[in-house]
């Protein structure tokens, strides 16, 4: 299959006062046009990063190594002409709080056009016809009279559609939603999350979707990666993944999930025990083996590589055909 961004040994790193961050520690993967990839993982994982890099907005203390191909052009190496070009035209990110994204001193119109006239010199009369149609894409109803509108006059899901159309606005090929349904309460997510699936649908729009929720990447998303530590845990179908996880963090994300058919007076699941490695020191082995109830001797010895479990499905544990389906039974008991 052809790859819309091709992610080779991806590390980045930031010069700090306490060292050197590891914030990638050499991630690879790629997108594929059309799917809707979900990235997950815990805070510090990396996944913010990633995204940052599919913008080719790093920073500019960032030491970077590797390659991020996109159409076959390093977005690592792109000079800062090439950058504008990109984003918003092939590359839109809807930002985390559409809340703040918004300039809450100016109609939502204006801000509209303002970004319209970015990537495109159209009429005054054009331009309001194409937002007035991507708003209409989004389901906001009454698009000239939310123009007319300030954003704090618009409901938290209305915001959040209105960010989406106007990270659209430049025809990207590649969206990437940081936490986008964050705050949102459940009915209004799953509104967000069957809007993402019509938009690839209809436009033909890549989607990366980056969260901590799970429950979000299984319901929205084609395939995911799973990101601990600044690396890749495991990636795969996202059915694959939901129905046997191969790597015993994804496990355990799993079990932390609440259960509806939990019974009655059980305990709530308790989050993973132990913490993320240090960012500021270098792995010697598996990451994750200080929060491994699968943890021995050999994983200490080297970070393990994605093994392969079936034709996309991979996993970076040495132990993961011994994973269990389902929670184990000291885990289960102990709950
Ligand atoms: Fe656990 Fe070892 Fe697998 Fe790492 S490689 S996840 S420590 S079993």
């Amino acid at each position: 299959t052809s790859v819309l961004v091709d992610i080779q040994g991806l590390t980045v790193a930031y010069p700090t006062g306490d060292g050197l961050l590891h914030a990638l520690r050499g991630v690879s993967l790629g997108i594929v046009p059309g799917e809707i990839l979900g990235i997950v993982g815990e805070s510090g994982c990396g996944k913010t990063t990633l995204a940052y890099t599919l913008l080719g907005d790093l920073g500019g203390n960032a030491e970077v190594a590797g390659t991020a191909l996109f159409g076959g052009r390093d977005i690592l190496r792109m000079d800062e002409a090439e950058l504008r070009t990109m984003r918003g035209r092939h590359v839109a990110m809807v930002p985390q709080n559409p809340g703040e994204a918004l300039n809450p001193a100016r109609r939502v119109g204006e801000q509209l056009r303002e970004v319209l006239a970015v990537h495109a010199s159209l009429s005054g009369r054009d331009a309001t016809a194409r937002i007035v149609a991507l708003l209409e894409k989004v389901h906001l109803p009454d698009p000239e009279g939310i123009m007319r509108r300030w954003p704090h006059e618009l409901s938290g899901g209305q915001q959040q559609r209105l960010v989406i159309a106007m990270a659209l606005l430049g025809g990207p090929e590649l969206l990437v939603l940081d936490e986008p349904t964050t705050g949102l309460d459940v009915t209004v997510e799953a509104a967000v999350l069957d809007l993402l699936a019509e938009l690839r649908r209809d436009l033909g729009v890549t989607i990366v979707l980056i969260s901590h929720n799970l429950l979000t990447i299984a319901r929205a998303c084609d395939r995911v990666v799973v990101m601990y530590a600044g690396l890749v845990a495991e990636t795969g179908p996202a059915a694959a993944i939901f129905a046997q996880p191969r790597h015993p963090y994804t496990r355990a994300l799993l079990d932390c999930i609440p259960r509806i058919d939990r019974p009655r007076g059980a305990a709530e699941p308790a989050p993973i025990p132990g913490s993320l490695p240090s960012p500021f020191e270098a792995l010697a082995g598996c990451s994750f083996a200080n929060r491994c109830p699968y943890a021995m001797p050999a994983c200490i010895q080297a970070p393990p590589p994605l093994l392969r479990v079936s034709d996309r499905h991979a996993a970076a544990c040495i132990r993961w055909p011994e994973i269990p389906r389902e929670p184990s039974a000291a885990e289960a008991t102990a709950s």
